[in-house]
Formats: C-alpha cells, structure tokens, sequence
C-alpha cells in the first residue's frame, strides 16, 4: 500500500522512468490516479467526467511493441471538458451539454493520441523528457507568480506591439542575416556588415533549426525568477553567429564552454498583461528537437 501511495505524487517524468524500469505498471499509475480523483473530488470539483481505469487502458493498451513510438503510453491524463472526446461525455462545463457525447476527437485530443508517433525529441513527449523538473510547489508557486512576497514581474506597459510587428521575423522567427559578399552571419540583423563592410546586402539565415556551443556564461543571481541562477550565455551558432541567449532546461553545474546547445521558443517574462517570448538554448539532448 505504500507503494501506491507514492505513485500519487510521482511528476510524468519520474512516473516514466518508473514505467521504463518496470517498478511500476500503467494500470497501478491508472488506479493511484483514479484513487485520488475519488478522495479529493467531492471537495474539489475538478473532474466533470471520470473514466474507469480499466476501460481506459482497454482502448489504449496494449502498446504497438515499439518504444520510441510509445513514449507517453501508459500515463494516466486528464483533458479540459471542452474538447470534445468521441464516445465520452463532454459538457464544456454547461448544462446545456450535460448529455452530450461527441462521435468524434477534438484536434486536441487527436493529435495528443498521435503524438507518440512524433519523431523523437518532439510534441509533447520530447518537451517532457527534455524538461528540468520543478523541486518542489513553492517552485511552482513562484512561476505562476501564486507565491505571496515574491517578486511579480508583471507590471510595466510591456513591449509595444508596432517594436514587436517590427521586431517579429528575428524574436518569432530567429531569422538573423547572411551577409552576400563575405557569407558573414548577423544575429540581430545589421545594415553594414561586420566582416566586409558592405552596406544592405544580406540575405535571410534562419537559425532556429540549428545547433550551437556555449562560448561564454554567467550565473545571475538578483534577476527574477522562480529557481535562481538565472543562466545566460553566449553561442556561437552553426553559421559562425555569436547570440546572447539564456539558457533554460539546464542546472548551473552542467555548464561548461563548448557545450553543444539547441534552440527552443519560450516565454522570457510578461509585462503589461502580454507574454514576451523569445528563444533560449538549451543543452543537446540525444536527437536535435527541432532538426528539419
Ligand atoms: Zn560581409
């Protein structure tokens, strides 16, 4: 029994490693799962429809036998009410809809059923296997900006949308500039080029596919954020680009100079009620995530 009781607590990323080393089956993950929903719903409120555990392996399991298309199989999830799910009740919190069953997936749901058919490293699997768990709530607490005495980073009148209209091909895209005559890469994109001088004579480099190194980094540990340091560091990208970046999905003792990092588009801070997204690098884990 005390063994369930602590699958009660696992995070998918231990409950996988949990699942791969054979300590634990999706059905004991399903009904741990379904324990909890039982004892704590009556006061919550925070599930519409349960399904049974044993139902729901039913249609899930057994697996296709092959591992890297079955990366999130056997972990239990829960969708919002609002999507609809062929065959289940979906009521989008309306009485309106209290007996409607869909007969067919929402996108949503579809492509969560796909997704283990992602290349590896991608959709939602490859995020949560690349992701550096949270050590504890208060971590959460303070990333939700829920901890009372923390510093809330919200406020301010944010970016203006004409600089991010302006601003959008090199902050959405990490597109940076090829400079034609010297093949010099530019990142932010400049009107004169570095290496030869010439002016306005670039082509478009996009280097969000790419890979990098860490060339130099620093720990910060004053700025915001819920798990301080904060790390940021400079890589030089495939291209022969230098791009200040911060790194995110790492611990402090990982880093080193020639570390080899991949860029992902994450949020870096909200101001004036907008997100501010960005790109950050993040060590190379196995398969590039975004390769193409
Ligand atoms: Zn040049």
């Amino acid at each position: 029994m005390e063994a369930m009781d602590n699958l009660d607590t696992l995070t998918i990323s231990s409950a996988l490693e949990s699942l791969e080393g054979q300590k634990t089956s999706p059905q004991e993950l399903a009904t741990a799962c379904h324990r909890q929903i039982q004892r704590l719903n009556p006061a919550l409120n925070a599930f519409i429809t349960v399904i049974d555990p044993q139902e729901a392996l039913k249609s899930q399991l057994p697996s296709t036998g092959d591992p890297s298309t079955d990366a999130l199989r056997g972990i239990p999830i829960a969708l919002k009410d609002l999507f609809d799910t062929a065959g289940i009740r979906t009521t989008a919190g309306s009485t309106f809809f209290a007996d409607h069953v869909p007969d067919q997936d929402a996108f949503v749901v579809e492509k969560q059923e796909t997704d283990a058919a992602q290349p590896r490293g991608r959709g939602v699997a490859g995020f949560v296997a690349r992701r550096r768990p949270l050590v504890s709530y208060d971590s959460y607490l303070a990333a939700r900006n829920l901890a009372p005495g923390t510093a809330d980073r919200r406020g301010g009148a944010g970016i203006a949308a004409t600089v991010h209209h302006r601003e959008r091909d090199a902050d959405i895209g990490f597109v940076g500039a090829r400079c034609r005559r010297c093949r010099t890469v530019h990142f932010p994109a400049q009107r004169v080029c570095y290496g030869c001088h010439a002016k306005d004579d670039f082509e478009r480099e996009r280097l969000s596919g790419g890979r990098g190194r860490v060339m130099s980094y620093s720990f910060d540990h004053f700025f915001p954020t819920p798990e301080p340091p904060l790390i940021t560091t400079m890589v030089e990208t495939d291209q022969g680009c230098r791009v200040y970046l911060q790194m995110t999905d790492a611990r402090p003792e990982e880093l080193r100079c020639d570390l080899a990092v991949e860029f992902v588009f994450r949020r870096i801070h909200e101001a004036g009620g907008k997100p501010n997204y960005f790109w950050k690098c993040t060590p190379l884990r196995g398969e590039p995530c975004f390769s193409d």
